[in-house]
């Protein structure tokens, strides 16, 4: 079986997990761009000026060309240093520190992050200007005028609004497609309890659910196809019953038909009512030995039935069985053409059994063939197994019927009259071969002869 086709539900999960991480991802970004977007037309509507916030237009290279009102209205201020400490303040300051150090007197940028500073020196006094940064200034100026509060919100919301849409339509595809073999089973799986004749799947899913279609399909053919050998066999069963009725009833409907006959006192000349008691005499006869072959039939059917096995030489037996029957044969005109090896040839058999299967074959070529018919028996060892064959040249059997000719009551005679044979024979013949181990089959053309082929094993 070739498991190839669908894709895999595990690298389907994996994907899914990626797709999520990436809109997960879009997500933050989609965030922060709306908080920006937001901040950025919030400020232009504010009239937020960013020149306003550049430090370099404030603190100039020269300390009198400095704005000093400007400068302390944008939240800058100054600081007169002496010795490194502070003497004066001109502004609000806004900062800790309170000593400086001459490294830091010198043009020193960005004593913290907050604020940018500027040493200057101006006839013999030295002067230290702060302002404030352009980020700092903007985050303040801008979180005094704008509600960041409510554009966070907003755009929290929003990502969350529109992440949640993509993994609700992600989710919704995902279960469609997982629920849709699994309801196709369901359907199916219900169906089953009306008979497997007419259920089946096919949709082709993910690799999983494949697999799964596959089993299921195979164990339902399974199933169907045990449920038709169980209806043969209940149909079998009744065509037994009718058929063992027919065949016994027939001959009793005689003896009932000649005794009444004879009891009515209808028949007095002695020579018939000899006649008539051979009669029930003969349908006696053929009534106790169909019910023979019945017993024997289902004593053979029977599961605790057991042969009893043997070792012996299959030479030896066929040679024994052929004498047992050579007056028969040569009575009936037959020709008989024996082949079998000098070589012991030994299995396990139950030679009472084997005889009858055996028997019945040779029997039958006899009762159903003119005569000058060739009967042929040979023995062929083939590795480890041995093959008999007897075979006839005779009238053969018709393809219509040496299909079934091993089931119960199959005969070529269709009328089923009373003077033929059982149509158990070839039956009780498979069934003890095949308590042996073995197989028998049948090769027969019509006219041109019929022949049986019985394979056991050796040891
Ligand atoms: P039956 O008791 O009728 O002989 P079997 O099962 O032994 O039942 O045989 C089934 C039928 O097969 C017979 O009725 C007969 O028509 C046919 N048959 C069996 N062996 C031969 C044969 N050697 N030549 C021709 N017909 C045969």
């Amino acid at each position: 079986m070739i498991f190839k086709k669908g894709k895999s539900l595990y690298s389907i999960l994996i994907l899914n997990s990626i797709i999520t991480i990436i809109v997960f991802i879009i997500g933050i970004i989609l965030f922060f761009s709306l908080l920006v977007y937001q901040i950025y037309i919030a400020a232009g509507n504010i009239g937020v000026n960013i020149n306003d916030y550049d430090a370099n237009r404030v603190l100039k290279d020269e300390y009198n060309k400095i704005d000093i009102s400007r400068l302390i209205d944008k939240g800058g201020w100054v600081e007169e240093v002496k010795d490194g400490k502070i003497i004066k303040v001109i502004g609000d300051k806004k900062d800790k520190i309170d000593d400086y150090s001459l490294k830091n007197l010198i043009n020193d940028k960005g004593i913290n992050n907050d604020y940018e500073s500027k040493a200057y020196e101006v006839e013999g006094v030295n002067y230290i200007v702060k302002f404030p940064t352009y980020s700092y200034r903007l985050s303040h100026d801008l979180y005094k005028q704008i509600n960041i509060k409510l554009y966070f919100t907003i755009s929290l919301v929003l990502t969350i609004m529109l992440v949640s849409i993509v993994f609700i339509l992600l989710t919704i595809i995902s279960i469609k497609k997982l629920s849709k073999p699994l309801k196709i089973l369901e359907k199916e799986i219900n169906k089953m309890s009306e008979g497997y004749s007419d259920v089946g799947v096919n949709f082709n899913s993910y690799r999983e659910f494949n697999r799964i279609k596959e089993t299921f399909n195979n164990t339902v053919a399974k199933l169907e196809k045990a449920e038709e050998e169980k209806r043969n066999i209940e149909d079998s069963k009744k065509r037994i019953i009718r058929d063992i009725s027919h065949d016994i009833k027939t001959p009793i409907t005689s003896i009932l038909g000649y005794s009444k006959a004879i009891v009515s006192g209808r028949v007095t000349n002695e020579e018939e009512q000899k006649t008539y008691l051979n009669y029930i005499y003969n349908k006696t006869n053929r009534i106790n030995y169909l019910v023979d072959e019945l017993f024997i039939y289902s004593k053979l059917d029977s599961p605790e039935y057991k042969l009893d096995l043997k070792k012996y030489d299959l030479s030896e037996f066929l040679r024994e069985i052929i004498a047992l029957y050579y007056i028969d044969i040569e009575e009936k005109g037959f020709i008989l053409d024996v082949d079998i090896p000098e070589e012991k040839i030994y299995s396990m058999i139950d030679t009472k059994e084997l005889e009858r299967a055996i028997a019945n074959i040779i029997n039958n070529s006899l009762k159903y063939n003119k005569r000058g018919t060739t009967l042929s028996v040979s023995l062929d060892k083939e590795d480890i197994y041995v093959q008999i064959s007897i075979e006839d040249d005779g009238i053969g059997i018709s393809n219509s019927i040496s299909k079934d000719i091993f089931e119960e009551f199959v005969r070529a005679d269709k009328s089923r009259k009373t003077d033929g044979g059982s149509g158990l024979g070839l039956a009780i013949t498979q069934k003890i071969v095949k308590l042996h181990g073995g197989d028998i089959n049948l090769y027969s053309e019509e006219n041109i002869g019929t022949k049986f082929k019985i394979k056991l094993k050796t040891i």
